[in-house]
């Protein structure tokens, strides 16, 4: 039956990059359990799964007003049986047995731990988990081959646990400036990632840097960290090569989620404003990306999430415009050819979508 004057359901779209998603919403009660189902799902390899109950929590996050009953869900897209049975559930029952068992489960809570750590994915993760270890503690007792990036990950495990604040992440800002203002005057630092996005803290603090002569950007960020380490400002960087060639990597590869930018995951040390605190600094994770000008309206999009958010603004373009959109570009497979963007909201109106500004896209 067609709904009757029922304007949630009436507006709700399908694709996350269609819909407005603040970061506060009315909704947390049921979203926190499904990212629950959706996090599980990722440890256990089933990305389909992972990705259907991230859909569907990411539904609510949009909707203007608090679920009271499954009356309110009525033509919302994206609510499978499987998340209408945890959100029924939730709302008769106050908790759903499936998620609190979860929760409690020691893979889910190992796992948890475990990819918790710097330089950890699922698979390392699951690979240790079935050899018994649950912990950052386990794999120092019981002495783990851990390449350089996870013995920074353990090594800086408690500190890289804690939220970096926003405050921090000014910090952070008026440092990387310095930095890239020391090497490369006239170049251009945008911070990204969830602060983009409004969040008030967030695990890692991320930018983007380029320079408005194309060129310039070039082999930049080695010199980037050197003017850190020299400051003692540096606790860990691994710095990868800018990869991309656009003859061979688009548009064949455009679609994959990871770009092929100049980049460096690092770990800051950040000096604390308060003399008063246990230790005098903390250890805080940054990830730095340069990318060429003719690039940047690509990468800032890509790069400002969120991560689900990205992934329907790809999956949009290839199912419903025949186009392939990456950090570097958008390819036209009707017209065979790549569209060029100086702003995202070039890059929003190629994609015939409305324009969502960084602080709707917490989908
Ligand atoms: P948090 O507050 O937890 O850091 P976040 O949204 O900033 O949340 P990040 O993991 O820092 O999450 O990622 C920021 C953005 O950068 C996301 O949109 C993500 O798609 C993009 N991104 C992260 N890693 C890569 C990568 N290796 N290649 C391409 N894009 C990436
Ligand atoms: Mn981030
Ligand atoms: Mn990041």
């Amino acid at each position: 039956p067609k709904p009757n004057g029922d304007p949630t359901a009436m507006l709700m779209k399908s694709y996350a990059c269609q819909r407005r998603t603040p970061l506060k919403h009315y909704n947390s009660f049921l979203t926190e359990a499904l990212e629950i189902l959706s996090q599980n799902a990722e440890y256990n390899d089933n990305e389909g799964r992972s990705v259907a109950f991230r859909r569907a929590a990411s539904v609510l996050k949009a909707l203007p007003r608090r679920v009271r009953s499954m009356q309110d869900l009525r033509c919302l897209p994206c609510l499978g049986d499987h998340s209408q049975r945890v959100i029924k559930e939730i709302l008769e029952d106050g908790s759903s047995r499936e998620v609190e068992s979860t929760r409690q489960s020691e893979q889910y809570q190992a796992m948890k731990a475990l990819t918790g750590i710097f330089g950890v994915g699922v698979r390392t993760a699951d690979r240790w988990f079935r050899e018994g270890l649950r912990s950052p503690d386990d794999l120092i007792r019981t002495g783990q081959q851990l390449n350089r990036e996870q013995q920074a990950g353990v090594q800086y495990y408690d500190d890289l646990q804690k939220p970096v604040t926003k405050a921090e992440a000014d910090v952070i800002s008026d440092i990387v400036e310095k930095a890239v203002h020391a090497v490369l005057p006239g170049a251009e630092i945008q911070l990204m990632g969830g602060f983009r996005r409004g969040k008030e803290v967030g695990h890692d603090v991320d930018f983007l840097i380029t320079h408005p002569e194309e060129g310039k950007e070039e082999g930049l960020m080695p010199k980037i960290t050197n003017w850190l380490k020299e400051q003692g400002l540096l606790l860990y960087q691994k710095t990868t090569r800018n990869s991309y060639l656009e003859k061979m990597d688009g548009p064949a590869r455009a679609s994959s989620n990871m770009d092929r930018f100049e980049r460096c995951f690092s770990i800051f040390k950040l000096q604390k404003s308060h003399q008063s605190e246990a230790s005098g600094w903390r250890a805080v994770r940054v990830d730095l990306v340069v990318s060429p000008y003719s690039q940047f309206a690509f990468a800032t999009l890509g790069w400002t999430g969120s991560k689900l958010f990205e992934r329907e603004l790809r999956r949009w373009a290839g199912q419903e415009k025949h186009m392939s959109l990456s950090s570097h570009a958008l390819y036209d497979s009707k017209q065979n050819l790549y569209l060029r963007a100086k702003t995202e909201e070039e890059i929003f109106a190629y994609l015939g979508l409305e324009f969502i500004p960084p602080s709707e896209r917490n989908a």
